[in-house]
């Protein structure tokens, strides 16, 4: 049977096996997909191990998009964009390839299964890991009026910047002066807060008077304590299973050559998880 896997830690929390089974059962195969807890020191090992032993797939999750960036040297255009990796894949010539499928993810999801319009709206992200620099340029197409970045540690908003200083009207700040850039249409949590239950602390200032969107890049069985606090101030909120589903899609593809049908995927997740 055919073997992918997604590599993270925490990995626990991962729908992946489940998406891409339902993905394979659309074309009437199999394929084995586990998810599988690295250990921080050993990616890079673990990776070769897998397609040494003949896997044929490889998504790759918080904390190591930046780590399998750092070490692949072919690279799609995309990831070399984001700086960041979440999908493997072996060519004919045994070459391991990365690429980055959650920009398209996002976009996909606001745009098709959302229908939120981006166009004019200030949007801010919070965090400035792997997924924004996947996310970013896919939302920077989207024209918004201004992107700000904040993170809570203010250097890494630096070198995000400074790797896309070709986009305008995209800033950063710290995670305590985000008040300063409000108010905000849309706001992203893209931190990992969410996978540990923990909520970032942000004020109403920040808010719109108009109606404004909440979207969680995270995913849980209940509702995330951002999406939560969104909710509460009258947000449209979504969490990142609509997202999860469509870059899912996207790897498929690039492993097996073929487009599954999202929808009744995300329709199954949420209904079921
Ligand atoms: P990284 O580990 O690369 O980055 C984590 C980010 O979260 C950093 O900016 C970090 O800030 C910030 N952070 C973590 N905890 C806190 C906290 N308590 N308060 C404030 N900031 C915090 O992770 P990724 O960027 O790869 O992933 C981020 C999230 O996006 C995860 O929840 C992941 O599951 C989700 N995701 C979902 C996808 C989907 O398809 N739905 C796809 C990709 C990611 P600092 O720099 O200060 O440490």
């Amino acid at each position: 049977m055919k073997r992918f896997a997604v590599f993270g830690n925490p990995i626990k929390h991962s729908y992946s096996p489940i998406i891409h089974s339902l993905f394979a059962e659309q074309f009437g195969f199999e394929i084995c997909y586990e998810k599988c807890l690295i250990n921080k020191h050993e990616f890079v090992a673990e990776v070769e191990k897998f397609f040494d032993d003949g896997g044929m797939g490889l998504n790759i999750t918080v904390p190591f998009k930046q780590e399998a960036y750092r070490f692949l040297s072919n690279l799609s255009e995309r990831s070399i964009e984001a700086g960041s990796v979440n999908t493997i894949k072996k060519d004919y010539n045994g070459n391991l390839c990365g690429d980055n499928t959650d920009g398209l993810g996002l976009k996909v999801d606001l745009v098709k299964n959302l229908k939120w319009n981006i166009s004019n709206k200030r949007v801010l992200i919070i965090g400035a890991g792997g997924a924004t620099r996947g996310i970013l340029r896919s939302l920077f197409s989207l024209n918004p009026s201004q992107i700000v970045i904040a993170n809570r540690t203010p250097g890494k908003v630096l070198s995000l910047l400074s790797h896309f200083k070709s986009l305008h009207n995209v800033s950063g700040c710290s995670l305590d002066n985000v008040n300063k850039e409000a108010p905000f249409d849309i706001i992203i949590n893209a931190t990992s807060a969410s996978l540990n239950n923990e909520a970032v602390f942000l004020s109403d200032q920040i808010i719109s008077e108009d109606e404004f969107f909440c979207y969680d890049l995270a995913y849980s069985d209940s509702l995330t304590p951002f999406l939560d606090w969104g909710l509460k101030r009258g947000a449209e909120i979504s969490d990142g299973i609509g997202m999860l589903v469509e870059q899912a899609a996207e790897s498929f593809s690039i492993w097996l050559d073929k487009a599954p049908q999202t929808e009744s995927v995300i329709k199954y997740l949420k209904n079921n998880y």
